[in-house]
C-alpha cells in the first residue's frame, strides 16, 4: 500500500521482495496498525513532509523474522516481534539511548520510522535497518501486538510523562477514545491511581471507554466543561490527555484544568492555545507535546499487554481492503484499531 504522489491517495502496488543486507533483518509481516497519523500523511500537501516518495505505508507492525543479513547480532529467523517505529539516526545520544524519537538528527533526516517516509508495514514484508529497532513478542497474538508500537507506546509514553501528578485520588480527563486513546484509559488504570473520565464525539467510543474501565464519559456539547468538572468535586481534573489536538478540544482541556495540572496534547488536529500571563491558562499550567516512545517503553508495554493489563480493540481488514479500512477510518466509523493483514 504505497503512497506515490502527494495530494493523491495510496494504491496496492507490486514491489520486489527486499533482500537484507548488512545489519539489515527481513520481517514477514502478521498484522499491521492503521493510524490516525496514516490520514494526515496521506493529505499532507507536497513538501509538507521532509519524506521521498514513494514508499509503503504502516509505521504498527508486527511479524516474524524471516532473513538476516550477515552482520545481524541478538535474533533468528523465526523470532516473532514488534518494530519499534521511529527510526532515528541511530549514534545520537538520544538513538543511543533507545529514544530515538526525539532523534538530535530528526530535521536531517529524510524519514521518521517505518511507514513514515521509508517503507513501512503495509505489505507482506518490511526491511528492517537494524535488530536493534526489534522488540519480542513470543506468542503475543499479531492483532494485539502491532497497534503497541504506536497506540500503545504514544499512550504508554504520554502517560508516564503525567505519572508525576497521577497519584490516588487524582483524575485525567481523556479526549478522543480512539486507537490511542481506549489504551490510554487502559493503561491509566493499570500504571496510575487515577480515576479517567472519558470525552468524545461518538456515542460507541464512548461504550469502549466504558469497557475499557473509563469511571464517566460524555460526548463533547457546550456544557462539558461543567460536566466534567462536577465530577470532581468542582476542583477540576489534574491532567488532561488530548488524543484529538484542535482548538476546541485544547480550549476543552484548559476549561477543565485545576491549578497546577497538565495538558499533554498527542493529537495532531492543529490547533491552537494562546499562552500569557495572566490570562485564561490556570496558575501552574503544564503543557506537553509527547511524541510516540522509547524502545524501553515499548518492551514495558508488551509486557503489560502479555499480563492481560492491556487489550486493543481491533476491525479486522485484509491488506487487499485497505482502502476501506482507510475510509472507514477518515469517516470516524473504526471501533478502536483498525488491523490490516496481508
Ligand atoms: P482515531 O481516529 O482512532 O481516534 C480519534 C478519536 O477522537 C475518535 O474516537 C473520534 O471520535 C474522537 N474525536 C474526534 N474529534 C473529536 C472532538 N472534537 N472531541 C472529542 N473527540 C473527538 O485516531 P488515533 O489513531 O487514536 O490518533 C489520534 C490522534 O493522535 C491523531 O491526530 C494522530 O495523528 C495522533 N497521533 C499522535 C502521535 C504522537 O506521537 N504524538 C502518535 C500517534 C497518533
Ligand atoms: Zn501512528
Ligand atoms: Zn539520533
Amino acid at each position: 500500500m504505497r503512497l506515490t504522489a502527494w495530494g493523491e491517495p495510496p494504491a496496492l502496488a507490486e514491489v520486489e521482495r527486499p533482500v537484507p543486507r548488512g545489519a539489515e533483518v527481513l520481517v514477514r509481516v502478521e498484522a499491521t496498525g492503521l493510524c490516525h497519523s496514516d490520514l494526515h500523511v496521506m493529505g499532507a500537501a507536497a513538501g509538507a513532509l521532509p519524506y521521498r516518495l514513494p514508499f509503503t505505508l504502516g509505521h504498527e507492525v508486527a511479524g516474524r523474522i524471516a532473513a538476516l543479513g550477515p552482520d545481524t547480532d541478538g535474533v533468528r529467523a523465526g523470532d516473532r516481534v514488534v518494530l519499534y517505529g521511529p527510526w532515528g539516526c541511530g549514534t545520537c545520544d538520544r538513538c543511543d539511548a533507545g529514544r530515538d524519537n526525539y532523534c538530535d538528527r530528526r530535521d536531517t533526516l529524510a524519514w521518521h520510522g517505518a511507514g513514515l517516509g521509508r517503507d513501512g508495514g503495509m505489505a507482506e514484508y518490511v526491511l528492517v535497518p537494524s535488530a536493534r529497532h526489534l522488540v519480542p513478542i513470543d506468542d503475543l497474538p499479531a492483532d494485539q501486538a502491532a497497534p503497541l508500537s504506536d497506540a500503545g507506546l504514544t499512550s504508554y509514553h504520554a502517560v508516564t510523562g503525567l505519572r508525576h501528578a497521577l497519584g490516588k485520588g487524582s483524575t485525567t480527563a481523556v479526549i478522543g477514545v480512539g486507537g490511542l486513546g481506549h489504551l490510554a484509559v487502559q493503561i491509566l488504570r493499570a500504571t496510575t491511581g487515577s480515576r479517567v473520565l472519558a470525552v468524545d464525539v461518538r456515542e460507541d467510543a464512548l461504550a469502549l471507554a466504558d469497557r475499557s474501565g473509563a469511571d464517566f464519559g460524555t460526548l463533547v456539547r457546550a456544557d462539558t466543561a461543567p460536566v466534567l468538572k462536577a465530577r470532581t468535586g468542582g476542583a477540576g481534573v489534574d491532567a488532561v490527555l488530548d488524543f484529538v489536538g484542535t482548538t476546541q478540544t485544547l480550549e476543552l482541556a484548559v476549561g477543565v484544568l485545576r491549578p497546577g495540572g497538565e495538558l499533554a496534547v498527542v493529537g495532531s488536529g492543529g490547533g491552537r492555545l494562546a499562552v500569557s500571563k495572566p490570562g485564561v491558562l490556570p496558575p501552574g499550567f503544564r503543557l506537553s507535546l509527547p511524541f510516540w516512545g522509547t524502545r524501553p517503553e515499548l518492551a514495558e508495554v508488551v509486557a503489560l499487554a502479555r499480563s492481560g493489563a492491556i487489550h486493543v480493540e481491533t476491525e479486522y481488514f485484509p491488506l487487499s481492503a485497505a482502502p476501506e479500512a482507510i475510509a472507514r477510518l477518515r469517516q470516524g466509523r473504526v471501533r478502536g484499531r483498525a488491523v490490516l493483514v496481508p
